[in-house]
């Protein structure tokens, strides 16, 4: 190798280096955020729980929160317990905005689970937006895969240990119903930008919950 061409081989070596080392630096400062996605009963708060307690991520279910709105009779829970009850989706202008104040009570956060949401591709859109006002992203989406049999014999389950009132079998119904016009979208936006991940949501949980950790330990 010629001196010339070897001093170009190390200037090339070493900005590799750099490169390498700027890429770590920004691999552990940024945040983690990931999407925990499924039809009604798929298992995703199940999951959420044993995810942020390995991975301490903030969990956000924007079900729980409208839930809690509900149960404190604040004007939003007012404004959305009639459509919750139904099974029908909370408009989308209502859930972002809910969803964007919720994530800027956790500053300090180290990322996020976001446990049914996004719903819509209006929702999705509007999350990367958001996030990437705040210089970050989502890393990947997990899909749940559970077929319909499955789900709804998990939820008739589910419906003799509480009382949510929209697992009764035709608020349900509307609920599946809604998943598979508006929220299934979902998947093939996250597709396009490389970042879905399918799971088999059928077994045992551990099982399940071992493979969700390999698609985060990715990361
Ligand atoms: P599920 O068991 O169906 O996954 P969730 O607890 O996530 O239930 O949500 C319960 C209800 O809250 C939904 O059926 C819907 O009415 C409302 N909801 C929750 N998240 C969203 C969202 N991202 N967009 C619109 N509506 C939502």
């Amino acid at each position: 190798m010629g001196f010339e061409s070897l001093q170009v081989h190390n200037q090339l070596k070493s900005l590799a280096a750099y490169g390498g080392k700027a890429f770590n630096i920004l691999k552990t400062t940024q945040m983690l955020n990931f999407v925990l996605f499924g039809p009604p009963g798929a298992g995703k708060g199940t999951q959420s729980e044993k995810l942020i307690a390995l991975y301490q991520l903030q969990h956000i279910s924007t079900g729980d929160i409208f839930r809690a709105h509900i149960k404190n009779q604040t004007p939003l829970g007012q404004k959305v317990s009639s459509l919750i009850a139904e099974g029908q989706l909370v408009p989308d202008e209502i859930t972002i905005a809910m969803l964007e104040e919720e994530v800027d009570r956790n500053p300090d956060a180290k990322g996020f689970i976001f446990d049914g949401f996004p719903r819509t591709v209006a929702q999705a859109a509007a999350l990367d937006e958001f996030l990437a006002s705040k210089g970050t992203a989502i890393a990947a989406v997990i899909a749940l895969d559970v077929d319909q049999d499955e789900l709804t014999k998990r939820i008739a389950e589910r419906q003799k240990l509480t009382n949510r009132v929209d697992d009764q079998a035709d608020k349900l119904q509307k609920r599946i119903e809604e998943y598979f016009s508006k929220t299934i979208h979902v998947l093939p936006y996250y597709e396009a930008q490389h970042k879905l991940s399918k799971v088999n949501g059928i077994g045992n949980i551990d099982d399940i919950f071992a493979e969700l950790c390999k698609v985060v330990d990715q990361f």
